[in-house]
């Protein structure tokens, strides 16, 4: 244990805990990251008294390339030292009221503080006094559950989880990320109390779902959050897209099921969190349009209806309204043009219009799409990745002759308005439409020497003279 306590931070923070005879411990995330092996460069260090006397102690030592932030509300200093942070807290003890996650706090033991975390794998601390340096302090077994891969809370499940509910999309994220299994009580509890999910804040649940959403698999996660019913309360959307329906005999998939199968596709391609966003959201509107007719069912125009719901999702879930927003919103709309594009004898018109339409984004596009493919037959999966290699070489042939990706129109609205001596009115418009509709055609190439022969073409046709040079 000593041995992995070898960062010079420690050997400080032993130094003076042992100068001051004040007993600390590093707990919670990093303890467990060290056993796991994962890298971790926050660490939580608990004091038996006041943590910001004590880390405005240790930032002197640590000199210059220490600093310091203290949050004297919360009790609390933290310490940026090298890609380091280090968080100083005292122990305490936590009492909850039901309206409210926020505890009341007051001074606690080694004991109390362990008590108040979330997960038994969270709870674990090594001490930092140097007359008991690298004891290892794991009441609740964290070490065992760590190697069994279980998911557990250190106390009864039913009221941590109802004194923080919080704790349990936290208990699912954490299951997601280790790939771990959330042991039967504690599973229990949340199903029971998952109504109280309704005190916590959305921009906090999201902060859990965004480690769910990068995590290697979130697949495990949603459907965690389905089993126990928090789905339907915190993202009602995705919830919508479960079960499957049958009419004569003929059943659609399980969108819920085949969205996250899509997002665990586009997981192993992308750690675009907006991109894995986009797998998400990519049918949502699936069950808005659904119709069963003799051909079976059809789902025509979701990708636009999808898109429109985009914005309400955002704001409802306290996402960014910018540009993010904006690019999850061309991805659900443009996401079944490449498989059109696959299917048929693909025109270099047709390819025009998607470049222009995705711009810089026809590549993650693409990426959505392969993602897309979750037939459980290997051939089909194998003819589909091939027809979508050849519409990526078809974009890149088309880009490189054309370049319309990033289109800008090579005949500006001034130039029409000096050439026909015009004022400013809707007839400017129409030209520049007609210009970018005959190159998207084919019909003229993106070059300034061919709009401009068919701006000319195009104002006769309107009736326009040509203005006389000054
Ligand atoms: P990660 O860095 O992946 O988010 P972490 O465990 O370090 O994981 P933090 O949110 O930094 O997560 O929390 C640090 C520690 O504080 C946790 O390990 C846990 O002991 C405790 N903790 C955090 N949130 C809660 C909570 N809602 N209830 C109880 N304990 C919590």
């Amino acid at each position: 244990m000593k041995k992995r306590l070898q960062h010079p931070v420690f050997k400080i923070i032993a130094k003076i805990a042992g100068e001051h005879n004040i007993q600390t411990y590093v707990i919670g995330g990093f303890v467990r990251d060290l056993f796991l092996n994962r890298d971790s460069k926050d660490i939580d260090v608990l004091v038996m008294g006041n943590g910001i006397k004590f880390a405005e102690k240790i930032c002197a030592s640590l000199g210059k390339e220490s600093k310091l932030s203290v949050f004297k509300n919360f009790g609390t200093a933290m310490i940026k030292y090298k890609n380091w942070e280090i968080e100083f807290v005292g122990a305490r003890k936590e009492s909850y009221r039901k309206d409210s996650r926020k505890p009341i706090v007051e001074d606690g033991t080694l004991e109390d503080d362990q008590n108040r975390r979330d997960l038994t794998i969270n709870a674990m601390a090594i001490s930092l006094h140097p007359d008991s340096y690298g004891q290892f302090l794991d009441p609740f077994n964290g070490i065992e559950d760590l190697d069994m891969h279980v998911i557990r809370t250190p106390l009864n499940p039913e009221i941590t989880f109802s004194d923080d509910p919080l704790r349990m999309i936290r208990a699912i994220r954490f299951a997601t990320q280790l790939n771990f299994t959330i042991e039967k009580d504690t599973l229990e509890a949340i199903s029971k109390q998952k109504d109280r999910i309704k005190i916590v804040s959305m921009e906090r649940i999201v902060d859990e779902l965004h480690k769910i959403i990068l995590s290697k698999k979130p697949s495990v996660g949603f459907k965690l959050l389905d089993k126990t019913g928090l789905l339907n309360m915190i993202f009602p959307e995705l919830s919508k897209l479960k079960g499957v329906e049958t009419i004569k005999g003929k059943s659609h998939k399980d969108n819920f099921l085949h969205t996250i199968k899509v997002l665990d596709n586009i997981c192993k391609n992308t750690d675009d969190l907006w991109l894995r966003w986009a797998a998400l959201l990519h049918d949502i509107a699936k069950p808005d349009t659904k119709r069963f007719s003799e051909d079976g069912w059809t789902f025509h125009g979701h990708e636009f209806v999808g898109a429109k719901k985009v914005p309400g999702i955002f704001r409802k879930m306290k996402l960014p309204l910018n540009h993010k927003m904006k690019f999850v919103q061309k991805m659900v709309l443009l996401h079944l043009r490449p498989i059109v594009l696959s299917q048929e004898i693909v025109s270099d018109s047709a390819i025009r219009r998607l470049l222009f339409e995705a711009g810089d984004d026809v590549e993650d596009l693409m990426t959505l799409c392969e993602a897309d493919i979750t037939s459980k037959n290997d051939i089909k999966i194998k003819k589909y990745l091939a027809n979508f290699k050849i519409v990526r070489q078809k974009l890149k042939e088309v880009e490189e002759k054309d370049n319309v990706r990033n289109f800008q129109p090579p005949v500006t609205g001034e130039l029409i308005i000096e050439t026909f001596a015009l004022k400013p009115s809707k007839i400017i418009g129409d030209i520049k439409a007609e210009i970018k509709e005959a190159i998207l055609d084919g019909r003229i190439k993106n070059d300034y020497n061919e709009a401009y022969q068919f701006m000319l073409e195009e104002g006769k046709k309107h009736g326009l003279e040509v203005a006389k040079l000054k």
